[in-house]
């Protein structure tokens, strides 16, 4: 940072030069945006106590001294460890402190340093992702005036002649330390504006304005319920971590219980002890969880819940903020970015269904709130626990290695039975038939049996649209949208085809645009098209959920309540219905086509399949009447389907890790994915060949064993009109990759047209 600093200012004089060499006070700046800094900057005599650090400061920068505001992440003096990095007499004075008071604590800005190296991130751009925009830029703050004394009157009203009111009116604003406005001492007092206004222009009162917090969000009581007894394996798992909410210290738990094994009630009194102690909690679940249903959960057993979900405005979003900072909010509740709530003393963090990929954010930072989560429990002390049925092979191994302490739910509550899952083989069942159905015989005998016996049933295809694929039956053209290397899916709502990554949308496509066949063929099988056969066959109300039918805030809750309620009888959609629910009456689960995920090219594809196939399964037999899985598939003898069937967890991972360990893959090695994009080929090929030199030559002369993969064409060639290549950076030694890529940083060279960006623990491999 100090040589960019050099080269900005080169030629210009130096502005701040001071007789007496150690008496200097530099604030240190950091960017959201180009050039990023952090730059030092010279802080006036005036402006010392005003700024610090998580601050705003507005700055002159570069040879134009334009005007660019960033965050004070340190102040610095003659006496502080970094003196030696600051350059005293080249640095420009700071023009204007933004805020009042800092937008980020210590604490998170501490986490905000980490995040930046670990996931080679602009500082800048990590403090921004955690301060809501909505504190950033004072959403729902109104200016109010308020109301005090004059400074000389306190003591001595009675110099003045003043009616009965307006003496009432002074001792009330002496009687408290409270700030008043116009209005609340009036209703106090019981009097009109009349006389505050008098009073006011005799100068006894004085008004300030202030910009104060909007109450934009009513948090609802919701009825109380009593804790259940812990059974014997959630009291064993209770004890541990309590043992370390009472001694202030951290471990990382791994609650690896069975869907329905009772993993939440372990949370919620574990919450309970951190709350008696006076601290807050955090529980990161995905966004998709954060149902009406998870909420009343929670709030049925705490004062002060607050539920961070994707569909709350910015001031809303500022206001919950403002009451965490204030640690008015016992339990937090949100999807990834909870993991940044400004608690002012954290207690506990919870993340459930810790194997969930919603967890990694897919732009810059490119962080994992597990791996954050972590960092910040260790940071601060207290412990994290991890929840899963189907834990991501990281943490297992390290619970494993024992580095995770592992607590194991091996029963469901009330000892229900795990359903029977049994497997169709689609080879055979198709065999003969001249028309694809996606219900095979059997599937549709038991759907029929479930619906006969007043039961429920969950279909799951991972595949949204109608028709996955769009032939020409005579050239073998398939239509791929223009701008992504992707091919289109036939959506029968609206008759058009859509790209699934960038939504390009064209009309229905009936004649073959390269031989001019008028019978273009669709084929491959999406929702809508499986919503369709499923009406045809069953006489029974039916509902699709899935991104299409879902978009609007509230309709999945909405949905939800529908199928709770026993109006529709078989609900069918993407992985969206495999996540969390719990419905009693659910008595039989149909997995459409296990294989979707299975033969991806990404060394997780087997994870996900297992997952998604153990989570689906895990939506029946959760009431009286049990359940039943039916689960198709042209994969019967796959190590991971079986062991999906089995409900074996620990069997698909003993399968599993030996193919990770002999490839170096995650959890044995460490990686790095770059992606270099542009709208010209060869100048992106041309710059991953340059960056994959230069990382080979950073490695060599750092002298760590890091191996680069590629560059090579990326899986998905082309994104919204854009070129890309990618190259994998592996090792099996922890914390050589940020340096290795560092280094290589400062020598790469900027292509015109050409991005690239760095993804560390990558999980897209596309
Ligand atoms: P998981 O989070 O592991 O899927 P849940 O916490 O949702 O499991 O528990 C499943 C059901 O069992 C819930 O309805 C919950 O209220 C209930 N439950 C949890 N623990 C107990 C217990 N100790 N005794 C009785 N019921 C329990
Ligand atoms: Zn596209």
């Amino acid at each position: 940072m100090a040589d960019e600093q050099n080269s900005l200012f080169e030629t210009e004089p130096q502005p701040w030069n001071l007789d007496d060499q150690d008496d200097w006070l530099a604030a240190r700046i950091a960017f959201a945006d180009q050039p990023y800094g952090p730059y030092d900057y010279s802080i006036p005599a005036d402006l010392e106590s005003a700024v610090k650090a998580g601050v705003r400061i507005e700055v002159p920068l570069g040879r134009s001294n334009r005007k660019m505001t960033g965050y004070c992440i340190d102040i610095i003096g003659p006496f502080h460890p970094l003196a030696a990095s600051v350059k005293p007499n080249r640095m420009k004075p700071i023009e204007r402190v933004v805020d009042q008071t800092p937008l980020i604590s210590p604490t998170l800005l501490k986490l905000a340093h980490w995040i930046s190296e670990y996931y080679v991130c602009e500082l800048g751009i990590v403090i921004e992702t955690i301060i809501p925009a909505g504190v950033r830029n004072d959403s729902g703050t109104r200016e109010m005036l308020f109301i005090s004394l004059a400074d000389d009157v306190r003591d001595n009203y009675d110099a003045h002649r003043l009616t009965t009111l307006q003496k009432t009116i002074l001792e009330t604003l002496a009687g408290t330390n409270q700030d008043w406005t116009p209005r609340e001492l009036g209703e106090t007092v019981g009097c009109t504006q009349g006389p505050i206004s008098t009073l006011r222009r005799r100068g006894l009162i004085v008004t300030t304005s202030r910009r104060v917090q909007q109450k934009t969000h009513e948090i609802r009581a919701e009825q109380r319920i009593a804790n259940f007894k812990l059974n014997a394996e959630q009291q064993t798992a209770y004890d541990a971590i309590e043992k370390h909410i009472d001694a202030d210290s951290h471990r990382t738990f791994l609650l690896r219980g069975i869907t329905g094994s009772g993993k939440t009630e372990v949370y919620i009194q574990a919450i309970q002890k951190v709350v008696e102690y006076g601290r807050q909690a955090i529980v990161l679940v995905p966004e998709i969880s954060l149902t009406p249903q998870t909420r009343q959960r929670f709030r049925a057993r705490f004062d002060h819940v607050a539920v961070l979900h994707s569909h709350l405005t910015s001031a809303q979003r500022a206001w919950h903020w403002k009451q965490i900072a204030a640690g008015k909010v016992q339990v937090i509740i949100g999807a990834r970015s909870a993991i940044f709530a400004p608690t002012p003393r954290l207690g506990l963090i919870v993340l459930d269904e810790e194997h969930d990929g919603s967890f990694k954010q897919d732009k810059a930072p490119r962080y994992h709130a597990r791996d954050v989560a972590n960092w910040r429990a260790s940071n601060e002390n207290v412990p994290l626990v991890l929840g899963s049925a189907t834990p991501g092979l990281e943490s297992w191994q390290r619970a494993k290695a024992g580095v995770y302490h592992l607590l194991p739910l091996e029963k469901r509550v009330l000892d229900r039975p795990l359903p029977d899952v049994a497997t169709i083989d689609l080879r055979v069942d198709f065999g003969g038939r001249k028309r694809f159905s996606p219900i095979s015989q059997k599937l549709r005998q038991e759907i029929n049996g479930a619906l006969g016996d007043k039961g429920q049933v969950i279909l799951l295809l991972n595949r949204r649209g109608f028709s996955t694929r769009i032939q020409c039956p005579g050239c073998g053209h398939v239509e791929y949208c223009p701008d992504c290397s992707i091919p289109l899916t036939h959506h029968m709502k609206g008759n058009k085809a859509v790209c699934h990554y960038c939504d390009h949308t064209i009309p229905e496509p009936r004649v073959c645009p390269d031989c001019g066949n008028p019978a273009m063929k669709f084929s491959g099988l999406g929702t809508q098209r499986l919503e369709q056969e499923v009406q045809k066959l069953f006489d029974v109300p039916i509902m699709r959920m899935d991104t299409d039918t879902m978009r609007k805030p509230g309709s999945h809750e909405k949905a939800l309540a529908q199928f709770r309620a026993g109006e529709v009888k078989i609900l069918l959609g993407t992985q969206m219905i495999a996540k969390g629910l719990d419905f009693p009456n659910v008595t039989l689960v149909g997995v459409i086509n296990a294989d979707t995920a299975l033969h991806l090219p990404d060394f997780r594809a087997a994870e996900r399949t297992f997952g998604l196939v153990t989570q689906v399964a895990g939506r029946t037999g959760r009431g009286e009447k049990g359940g039943r899985v039916l689960v198709q598939t042209f994969n019967p003898d796959n190590k991971t389907i079986i062991a999906a069937t089995r409900h074996d967890y620990v069997g698909f991972a003993d399968a599993e890790l030996p193919v990770r360990e002999e490839f170096a893959y995650p959890p044995f090695g460490f990686l790095a994915r770059i992606v270099v994009k542009s709208p010209i080929q060869s100048k992106a090929e041309q710059m991953a060949e340059h960056i994959a030199e230069s990382l080979d030559v950073a490695a060599t002369d750092l002298q760590t064993a890091v191996e680069v993969l590629g560059p090579s064409v990326a899986p998905a060639e082309k994104l919204r009109g854009f070129y890309r290549f990618h190259m994998l950076i592996g090792t099996t030694t922890e914390g050589v990759l940020q340096p290795v890529i560092m280094r290589a940083k400062t020598k790469i060279k900027p292509i015109d047209d050409v991005q690239w960006m760095v993804d560390i623990d990558p999980q897209d491999m596309l």
